[in-house]
């Protein structure tokens, strides 16, 4: 994002009818919604770009690579917002796989063959005693451990690499892991639990599971070669944006509000946030009394020259060790760089903390598993705090309660930071705004 316009400072005591605060997707979406019904709206951010967490990082070699994997739809009701953002998307054909912890890459996220009938009929008959227990005597459920219990059964919860994946995925065990959070978005346990999909499973032909929409990736000049068109879109409509803004605090007046930021105060009759509670809390000044965490990710980039073990590509970690959780192959999206193929690979930070620890823990565990023989170079790495929300036992509730009180407080807190909604698409963080602001 080139425009300095964007960072410059507002003329004193500028008022606007609404100032939204973050400007990812929820943020972007939340402006196309306002200024549609005239409001003369303002986002605020403290990064220098927009998009949010939708970041990536270029090597001076040409490798490109996401932070994290990030992977969009033709049919994402985003693009009725942002038309202009649909012809600039690469279309891509991801394939998706898992290593489980007999250490083969399988079919994701479950694979009947390789996780049950591969496991031999003593091994069979202790997952179906085991779901059998869980379905007798686990329907008293307190955690998301529990529910998934109840499903596969503890025996094949472990068996599978589900349960360890789980504690990569959501940062914290999952005896910690919020049941609601559990019941909502871990629906893909039960569904590919019953009885009756694991027959069709076995019976239907390959091509019935593959997604019916286009799968899409950014351009590969990155994210503001797609969010500056939205940029464009949102100034057409009268928004304006300041980024690097370094919000101070917001202070309630007899008109609405006050913000201040770094460089000048903006007055607002409405604020809509999308930055994470416990920031909001801040500005406000009100007591930090969510207590909530957030994920801190690291996602290595490298390149390799060699032969790779697998065929997919994403890869998931279902194995019993290794601390990282995913790895996309890039180069299969945007073709290899001197002959060489690159990839990211996300670690929550937790069981390693730096990138060194993270790069020696994902090297030896590639290695163990056959994954990559050659040579690896790590071409760069970007740690990013708030990437999302841990959904720790209550935090939900907490995160409910902070959210009313911002409402009496006269704000409007929602996306998946300001709202602590677990969102895994930009196609659900649209929907959620879409149904808080009626647009
Ligand atoms: C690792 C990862 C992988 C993902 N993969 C996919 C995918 O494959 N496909 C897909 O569709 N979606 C994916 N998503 C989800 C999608 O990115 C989210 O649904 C979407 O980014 C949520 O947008 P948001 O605006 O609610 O939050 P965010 O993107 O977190 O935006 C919040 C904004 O608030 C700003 N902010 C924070 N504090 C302040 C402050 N004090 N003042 C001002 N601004 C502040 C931040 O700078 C940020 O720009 C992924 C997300 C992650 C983290």
């Amino acid at each position: 994002m080139d425009d300095p316009s964007l960072q410059m400072p507002l003329p004193a005591n500028e008022r606007f009818d609404a100032v939204v605060l973050g400007a990812g997707i929820s943020g972007l979406v939340a402006a196309s919604i306002l200024s549609s019904k005239g409001e003369r709206t303002l986002i605020v951010d403290d990064y220098d770009h927009v998009g949010g967490n939708h970041m990536d990082w270029m090597s001076t070699e040409g490798y490109t690579f996401d932070v994290g994997s990030l992977i969009f739809q033709d049919d994402s009701p985003l693009l009725r917002h942002f038309p202009e953002l649909l012809p600039l998307y690469v279309p891509i054909a991801p394939t998706w796989g898992r290593l489980n912890p007999q250490g083969r890459i399988t079919a994701y996220p479950i694979s009947v063959r390789d996780d049950i009938i591969a496991a031999g009929p003593f091994a069979m008959a202790w997952m179906g005693v085991s779901v059998l227990y869980a379905r007798l005597f686990g329907q008293k459920m307190n955690n998301a451990r529990d529910f998934a219990r109840y499903w596969v059964g503890a025996y094949f919860l472990r068996r599978s690499g589900l349960e360890t994946y789980m504690s990569r995925f959501y940062g914290i065990a999952p005896e910690k892991i919020d049941l609601d959070l559990a019941r909502k978005r871990m629906g893909w346990i039960s569904e590919h639990a019953s009885i009756g999909n694991i027959l069709k499973k076995l019976t239907r032909s390959k091509a019935a599971g593959t997604p019916t929409n286009r799968q899409l990736a950014r351009p590969r000049e990155g994210f503001s070669r797609l969010y500056d068109t939205a940029i464009q879109r949102l100034k057409g409509a009268g928004v304006s944006f300041r980024l690097s803004a370094a919000a101070q605090n917001i202070v309630k007046t007899d008109e609405g509000f006050e913000l201040r930021l770094e460089n000048g105060v903006v007055s607002t009759g409405r604020i809509i946030s999308t930055i994470p509670i416990p920031q909001l809390e801040r500005l406000c000044g009100f007591p930090s009394k969510s207590a909530l965490d957030t994920i801190t990710l690291i996602t290595l980039y490298f390149s390799f020259a060699g032969h790779r073990g697998f065929a997919q590509s994403i890869i998931y970690n279902f194995s019993l060790d290794g601390a990282w959780k995913r790895l996309t192959v890039y180069s299969d999206f945007y073709g290899r760089v001197n002959d060489r193929e690159y990839f990211a690979v996300e670690v929550v930070a937790g069981q390693v903390s730096t990138v060194a620890e993270a790069e020696s823990d994902f090297r030896n565990h590639a290695s163990s598993n056959s994954l990559f023989a050659g040579e690896l170079t790590l071409a760069g790495s970007q740690i990013l705090e708030s990437a999302y929300p841990i959904y720790r036992q209550g935090a939900a509730q907490r995160a409910a309660e902070a959210v009313k009180s911002f409402r009496a407080f006269g704000i409007e807190s929602m996306g998946r930071q300001g709202g602590f909604n677990y969102q895994p698409t930009a196609r659900v963080s649209t929907v959620e705004v879409e149904a808080a602001l009626g647009g």
